[in-house]
């Protein structure tokens, strides 16, 4: 899947998501924890923004499509 397709990312969103290696994204969206799941699970149909200088995705988790999402820390 191609990031850069993404609508729901904001610009500087787009722009840290794009800076981190696609093997580092891929383990990221791979990784999202979910509480109803009770581990982690993969994050789907998620938008990005930047908060304090971090990436926060929002999205469903691709088991049960509750509301997950991932903070990704900036350097
Ligand atoms: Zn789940």
């Amino acid at each position: 899947m191609s990031i850069e397709t993404f609508p729901t990312f904001t610009a500087p969103a787009r722009e840290f998501w794009s800076a981190i290696p696609e093997e580092a994204r891929k383990r990221i969206i791979a990784n999202v924890w979910c509480g109803k799941c009770g581990g982690s699970t993969t994050i789907t149909n998620f938008s990005g923004t930047i908060r304090r200088g971090d990436l926060l995705l929002v999205g469903k988790c691709a088991v049960c499509h509750k509301d997950v999402a991932r903070l990704v820390e900036g350097t």
